[in-house]
């Protein structure tokens, strides 16, 4: 086939690259459930021992060569990997297949990992899920070490990837490979392979289901991390236009790291706040050079993920203090854990992180309801207590940084109370052994319809209230959010989302509170005019759409976007106040626009 075509799947990695496709297929043929004789067993046995050694030593080498990285997430996930390699537990399950039913080292890897993985991914949620990805690409490793290869046949320079999924040891090569895109069949924006990209800065494209059979290597591919597209053989004219559009994209960003520094005020002088939403402690390190002013939304559930059952206090009190000297003298938000039933009974320091435990862990009836967040965290068995002692320790040892502390899926007053009475006795105690502990700053997240409704309930309680737009979109549209397709019917300018941003400014306002955004609306280039019009000077996103974002604030000018906004809160439908801001803004934002993927066609 040598016609051209598109498919489509999530942008999560902005840029453009061109470059021919270096496909690595799925990982190779299944693994039979071959069986050994029992004199064969100490040979597997010894075999299971040299290919998680094998494995193990992959994995240190990667670290070894991300250590330069300024991005921490490659090395953070790249850290929990190696520790699969040598988790007692899962090597005792697999020997004990081994010995006890003569499985081969093969047959017992696949089966105890992809029961491992499989009861993560039941139905515990996208955290999980992830977590299910990383435990089957360890498993890949071990196949790997055990057949006898190493990572990947390595790709030339200048090849964009096309791949499943990315396990980190492979990323790392690529990096010092110069691979400049990458398309995965799999994930999601939360996904690890979406954290890689971002944090090796190519270009990224995933969810594209049929890239595999599809495109053939050497196929000419451009990747489109705006709009979450990928081109197959582009035209000479696609081709010269995409390079034109990749070159332009690198000056414009440089252009505006190089302004990250100065102060951000809209075209009217009125001072925006932009801050970072991050998922792991090590991305701290390098935000201020792109223009944060500190970390607007710390999601801290990754960390107790990352490190199932071994969180203790003590360390979370060093890695939360830690961000504090790494975002200094900027304020750092901490959320504390946001996670589902099985999740939290995997980060129980007690409880269990053996795969059987994990299979009987309790299975949610209706997950999209299931309980999470705040409402689950008050019944975590000391869990959240224990995270606000390490946040309030964190605050004593860098008294100079402001700490803040946010409460995910906060639904209820009640609920609010609860949290807010454990966090004053966590203070107390705290003061009691003789810690000096610095003012700290308290807020609720508005994410579900019932804190919207409830918010004038809540203000009184807390400094500030954080919008989180993607399960406000979610749970008020009845939208599954983590899947693409379903996502054009949750777009981030619907008149539900604006009409419950203008309710909660207004009640803020009336009641002297701070009011922010952290959902990925902050970072959307119709919304975020929109939000600015509605009040919201402070917005947090994910790091990458810092620079975009700094341009936007300060092309406008506030009184014009008021006006704007206000136009739009009489609008019902979201392809009515798209039209809208298009055609109100697309003199002063058109070639951001245009720089970010966004093409409007309307009007
Ligand atoms: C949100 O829901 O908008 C939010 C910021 O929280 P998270 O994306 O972590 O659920
Ligand atoms: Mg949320």
């Amino acid at each position: 086939m040598t016609s051209s075509f598109t498919l489509a799947g999530v942008a999560v990695s902005v840029g453009v690259a061109i470059g021919p496709a270096w496909v690595i297929d799925a990982r190779g043929a299944p693994v039979g459930q071959r069986r050994v004789t029992r004199e064969q067993v100490p040979h597997e046995l010894a075999r299971l021992r040299a290919a998680a050694d094998r494995a193990h030593a992959e994995l240190v080498e990667a670290l070894a060569m991300a250590s330069d990285l300024p991005n921490g997430p490659l090395r953070d996930i790249l850290e929990a990997h190696r520790q699969l390699t040598c988790d007692t537990t899962v090597r005792a399950h697999i020997e004990q297949l081994i010995e006890e039913e003569l499985a081969s080292a093969e047959s017992a890897v696949v089966r105890v990992m992809q029961g491992f993985a499989r009861s993560l991914e039941g139905n515990g949620g996208p955290h999980l899920r992830e977590l299910a990805h990383d435990v089957e690409q360890v498993a890949g490793h071990l196949l790997d070490a055990l057949a006898g290869h190493g990572p990947a046949t390595e790709p030339p320079a200048g090849v964009v990837l096309v791949v499943r999924d990315l396990p980190p040891r492979d990323a790392v090569r690529l990096r010092e490979r110069g691979v400049v895109g990458l398309v995965a069949t799999h994930g999601s924006a939360t996904s690890h392979t979406a954290l890689l990209a971002r944090a090796l800065g190519i270009p990224a494209v995933v969810g594209v289901r049929d890239a595999l059979t599809t495109i053939e290597s050497g196929a000419l591919v451009e990747v489109d991390g705006f709009a979450g597209a990928c081109h197959v053989r582009p035209s000479a004219e696609e081709q010269s236009r995409a390079r034109a559009r990749a070159n332009r994209f690198e000056t414009f960003v440089r252009g505006l790291v190089e302004r990250a520094r100065e102060p951000l005020r809209t075209a009217d002088q009125v001072s925006i706040e932009l801050r970072a939403n991050i998922e792991l402690p090590s991305e701290g390190r390098g935000l201020l050079a792109r223009g944060a002013q500190g970390v607007g939304l710390f999601r801290t559930e990754y960390l107790f993920l990352s490190s199932p059952g071994s969180l203790t206090e003590d360390s979370q009190a060093r890695t939360y203090a830690q961000l504090l000297r790494d975002v200094a003298p900027h304020a750092v938000t901490f959320r504390t854990f946001d996670l589902g039933v099985e999740e939290l009974a995997r980060a129980l320091p007690s409880g269990p992180s053996a795969p059987a435990a994990l299979r009987s862990a309790p299975r949610a009836a209706n997950p999209a309801l299931a309980p999470r967040g705040l409402r689950l965290a008050l019944q975590s068995g000391g869990l959240l207590e224990r995270q606000l002692r390490a946040v309030l320790r964190a605050s004593a040892d860098v008294p100079d940084v402001p700490v803040e502390l946010l409460f995910p899926m906060v639904t209820s007053r009640s609920e609010l109370l609860r949290a807010l009475a454990l966090l004053s006795d966590e203070r107390a105690g705290l003061r009691a052994a003789g810690v000096t502990l610095p003012a700290l700053r308290v807020g609720a997240m508005i994410e579900v319809p019932a804190a919207v409704v409830m918010v004038d309930a809540l203000l009184p309680h807390v400094d500030f209230v954080a919008i989180g737009t993607n399960d406000l979109l979610q749970y008020s549209l009845a939208v599954d959010r983590a899947d693409p397709l379903s996502s054009r019917w949750a777009r981030p300018f619907e008149p539900v989302l604006l009409r419950a941003v203008h309710h909660v400014v207004q009640q803020a306002r009336a009641a002297d509170k701070d009011v922010r955004v952290c959902g990925d609306a902050a970072a959307d280039p119709i919304a975020l005019p929109l939000l600015l019009g509605l009040g919201v000077r402070h917005l947090s996103m994910p790091p990458p759409a810092l620079p975009v974002a700094a341009a936007i604030v300060r092309r406008l000018a506030h009184s014009s976007v008021q006006q704007v906004a206000r136009a739009a809160l009489a609008l019902a439908d979201a392809d009515e106040i798209e039209k809208l801001v298009v055609s109100e803004l697309r003199a002063s934002l058109g070639d951001l626009w245009a720089e970010q993927g966004y093409a409007p066609t309307l009007g």
